[in-house]
């Protein structure tokens, strides 16, 4: 190639790597945050077949940092308009913009992904990760993986049988807050949002799931709230019933406590509100429904009145004839208008009860999802790395190459650090790849162990939780020896799904049974699962309310973790922090 707009690449890599890079099959996964910044920067490096995959459509808060789109592409495909942007900067690049969903559209199979040379994620989320990492592994391709919270970042590539793979290292647990501080003891924010979330349960949702929930069976007082929470559900005047509820809850109960001698250590010693403003609060007109009212009311602290206006609105929405099916099941969601309003509310409540400062919808909103303000220069970083990733692939001959260079060999996991650190007091800390870990139950096909309680759960719940959430299949299928359990070509083996894995045929499911777990939707994810018995009442039912433990590697507990192995979690699973219970997505930037 004799065009100018290539000579910085050609000077870099030379006549013939050059010439690999600019026809090199690139899949680009997301056309996010990561994912703009990284196509700017292939096209202008010099690829020119590019892929790009991204299921979203842009969002005016997109546009702050998502440079390829414009307030007029609100609403559209964000890989069509990526796509068309970046042709603008370089006419010589074919794309092939989709809109689609990675994991669940029928065309990315195994083969599609070998029609690439190599594949780059600029993901979100940690289910998608999951799987294109999985398809990589299958169909034998490399992939550079990034990922950015906040300041951090991390970059780094996964080859089968060469590097450890994304699943190599078991992702952390959601951090869990003791009851006792939900309950009685806030002293931050967060603690009075999670305490916000655990109201929402106990009025609108799975009241006994939640802490405040008084069970009945416990000793000691009862909450004096108890009683005016559960009328919620059952009255005819919701204003009034939540009025009477957050007076309990913010003043009977705080005296209460007060009273009993609770706050004699305490850091923080609550205070109550007063009743008649929150019982007058709650049948007023809340800043929510207000005409007029100006643009940034969900960046504004909201008075205490009207929190309780707030918190009664979202009562009346729910309690209403068209909604009343589906009290008892709400679950707290933050995309979700009406619940993220009482819980900003009920959190803001909170927060004056402990001296803390309230926040507003908008803070509360970024608590209540764990979200992270993503950083375009920490994107801009991350993607400049995968690029020369991709460059070393490339260079190094692990692509494109008769001979195969093992990324091991030459690839780096390299970190974005907030502050200079480490020896040399760099931002950016390459260090080695590490290999496929042998107690993977992804790469190394090492024995994955489930326990729970063999009597009480179904094969649903199996195939649900199990199988799909947990371990991330898609379309499952389970045998026992030459007995089938599950098999979504099998209609028949569907009379199953309600059966406890105990009754399940040929000896059923108990301790130490041994499953072959195959997912249809990529031939290569085949699991052994070994499963254990573990009786429900031996679960915390607050800390793990499905009741399963996933016990993978397990000689991996003997050993302890080597100090590196933990800052690769810090930052890989960073993103992971989000995931609630529920398949949620976790929102970090890419
Ligand atoms: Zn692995």
């Amino acid at each position: 190639m004799s065009q100018a707009r290539y000579d910085h690449s050609v000077a870099g890599l030379g006549e013939a790597n050059f010439e690999k890079l600019r026809t090199c099959k690139v899949l680009v996964v997301g056309a996010g945050g990561i994912g703009c910044e990284l196509l700017k920067n292939l096209v202008l490096v010099g690829c020119e077949k590019l892929t790009v995959v991204d299921l979203d459509t842009i969002d005016v808060s997109n546009l702050n940092r998502q440079f390829l789109f414009r307030k007029k592409h609100v609403g559209k495909s964000k890989a069509v308009v990526a796509g068309e942007a970046i042709k603008r900067f370089n006419p010589n690049v074919e794309v092939e913009a989709i809109h689609g969903n990675i994991i669940t559209n029928p065309l990315f199979k195994v083969d599609w992904f070998r029609g690439f040379d190599a594949v780059i994620n600029a993901l979100d989320n940690v289910d998608a990760r999951r799987h294109v990492n999985r398809m990589c592994l299958a169909a034998d391709k490399p992939l550079i993986e990034a990922g950015t919270t906040g300041f951090l970042g991390q970059v780094f590539c996964i080859r089968k049988g060469e590097t450890a793979c994304y699943e190599c290292f078991p992702k952390p647990q959601r951090v869990v807050y003791p009851i006792c501080t939900i309950r009685s003891t806030a002293s931050q924010p967060v603690h009075c949002v999670v305490w916000a979330k655990e109201l929402f349960k106990l009025l609108f949702g799975d009241a006994s799931a939640s802490m405040l929930f008084d069970d009945p069976a416990a000793e000691g007082e009862p909450s004096s709230f108890a009683a005016a929470c559960a009328a919620v559900r059952t009255t005819t005047e919701p204003s009034k019933a939540v009025g009477a509820a957050l007076a309990a809850l913010c003043d009977t109960e705080v005296k209460a406590q007060l009273a009993l001698g609770t706050y004699k250590t305490a850091k923080k010693v609550p205070t109550p509100l007063s009743s008649p403003e929150l019982t007058e609060g709650a049948s007023s007109q809340p800043p929510s429904t207000i005409q007029n009212r100006p643009a940034d009311w969900d960046r504004a602290v909201w008075t205490a009145p009207q929190c309780s206006a707030e918190i009664a609105e979202v009562a009346r929405e729910l309690l209403s004839a068209d909604m009343k099916d589906r009290l008892g099941s709400w679950e707290f969601d933050k995309d979700d208008e009406a619940s993220m309003r009482f819980v900003a509310a009920a959190a803001n409540l909170r927060c004056r009860v402990f001296h803390i400062d309230p926040l507003s919808l908008y803070e509360a909103k970024g608590v209540a999802g764990n979200i992270v303000p993503a950083i375009a220069t920490t994107n801009a970083v991350v993607a400049g790395l995968q690029v020369l990733e991709l460059l070393r692939l490339v260079e190094q001959k692990c692509i494109l190459s008769k001979e195969r260079t093992s990324l091991a060999e030459v690839g780096r996991y390299t970190y974005c650090q907030r502050f200079p650190t480490g020896r040399k007091c760099e931002l950016l800390q390459p260090v080695a790849l590490e290999g496929p870990q042998p107690t993977c139950y992804v790469c190394s096909k090492s024995t994955v162990v489930v326990a729970l309680d063999t009597t009480e759960t179904t094969l649903q719940t199996f195939v649900d939780v199990v199988l799909k959430k947990k371990l991330g299949f898609i379309d499952p299928s389970i045998e026992k020896g030459h007995t089938g359990y599950v098999d979504s070509a099998n209609p028949e083996q569907a009379v199953l799904l309600p059966r406890v894995l105990a009754e399940l045929p040929d000896g059923g499911v108990t301790q130490g049974t041994r499953l072959e777990a195959e997912d249809f939707a990529n031939e290569q994810i085949k699991f052994t699962i070994e499963v254990r018995h573990k009786p429900n009442k031996d679960f915390d039912e607050k800390a793990n309310p499905e009741r399963v433990d996933i016990l993978t590697g397990v000689a991996e507990a003997a050993a302890p973790a080597p100090a590196a192995v933990a800052t690769h979690l810090d930052f890989v699973q960073n993103d992971e922090n989000a995931g609630p219970p529920a398949a949620k997505k976790a929102r970090t930037d890419a």
